[in-house]
């Protein structure tokens, strides 16, 4: 097959950002230090591109979600600093974290026992301490199969750090007293929203996601940490408009008058949801082109009467200031990131 010719969407990412985002979140932790979660491909970044420039700021402790995401972070880390959170659900993988030298999360006796069965050594333990989604209940930590286990860190997660939430300081209380009863090498706590609850919180690791990729979760990270992610789409075709042409499925806008019109290559697939099309803007340069008619599947259209020298195959900005993005659409940040489609991708 001869060469692709370039795409027409592309994801340009501030290394630079990623970075500071990364010193700015370590040394907001204190005396603790920062990992990263770079789940779901870095959260929709990619993983491939993220991890080395996270490794070379300095971080020491990965972690994804499924075993399937080892791989990509394991070319650029040693095995012993990727963990994978939701734990050795079945035999095979347990077998599979023994052979590679990943550290099993373990979440529950179930979990513990089955590392054990594959020979154990060195892992991580989550208890629950109020999410009640993975963890091993307080109740269960004096059991046997958790004392006989190798642990490194002690974790558990919050859910409820972006807020001002009663459970922030139940969930520290009752991690406080995990702490007292299990013996770990490292404790950690707070996520990317939790470090801004205070060194109380910090413990011996923090593991920032959202932040380290430009988002918001609490206004004390605004101004500090930067946008990282810049995506782009291309125009494939201008079009003029006659007064009352309509445009795109279902026909909701109606040309009022003569118009340029940009089709842009940028639809439900990339992550660009009808949520997103009404009230919604792309940018050339300083220039606003509002969308036309509903996001129609890999299609948007926009306005380009702002831009009035836009051609065919130029490059638009699509906003991604993550905490604007997400206010207007209704999406979690969490979720404008991790819906970037494999398109943004080389
Ligand atoms: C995803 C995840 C994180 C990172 O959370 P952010 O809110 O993105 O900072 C930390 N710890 C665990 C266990 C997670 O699942």
């Amino acid at each position: 097959m001869p060469d692709l010719p370039p795409p027409s969407l592309r994801l340009r990412l501030d290394k630079d950002a990623l970075a500071n985002n990364w010193r700015t979140l370590d040394s907001m932790s204190g005396t603790a230090s920062a990992g990263a979660a770079v789940k779901a491909d870095a959260y929709g970044l990619g993983a491939n591109e993220v991890v080395p420039v996270l490794r070379k700021a300095g971080v020491r402790d990965f972690f994804v979600a499924h075993w399937s995401e080892a791989p990509d972070v394991l070319r650029h880390v040693p095995p012993a600093q990727v963990a994978v959170l939701h734990g050795p659900v079945r035999p095979d993988d347990a077998a599979f974290a023994n052979a590679a030298g990943i550290t099993p999360v373990i979440n529950s006796l179930g979990q513990a026992k089955r590392w054990a069965d594959a020979g154990g050594g060195r892992c991580h333990l989550m208890v629950d301490t109020g999410i009640n989604r993975l963890g091993v209940p307080l109740a269960e930590i004096h059991d046997p199969a958790i004392a006989a286990l190798q642990i490194d860190l002690l974790m558990s997660h919050l859910a409820s750090a972006d807020e001002e939430s009663a459970l922030n300081a139940r969930q520290l209380e009752r991690f406080r007293s995990a702490c007292a009863a299990v013996p770990a090498r490292r404790r950690s706590l707070a996520n990317s929203a939790g470090i801004a609850l205070g060194p109380d919180f910090a413990f011996d690791l923090t593991r920032p996601g959202l932040a380290l990729y430009g988002g918001v979760p609490r206004d004390e990270f605004a101004g500090s940490v930067r946008q990282v992610a810049f995506p782009q789409a291309a125009v494939i075709q201008v079009r003029e408009l006659a007064a009352g042409d309509t445009v795109g499925y279902n026909a909701t806008f109606t040309a009022r008058k003569a118009m340029r019109a940009g089709i842009v290559s940028l639809g439900y697939a990339d992550g660009f949801l009808r949520c997103r099309g009404a009230g919604g803007v792309l940018r050339c340069g300083e220039a606003r082109l509002p969308l036309l008619g509903k996001v129609s599947m890999d299609m948007i259209v926009v306005d380009l009467a702002d831009a009035p020298e836009v051609q065919e195959g130029d490059w638009l900005e699509i906003p991604f200031d993550l905490a604007a993005t997400a206010e207007i659409s209704g999406l979690s940040q969490y979720e404008l990131l991790t819906t970037l489609g494999r398109r943004f991708r080389p």
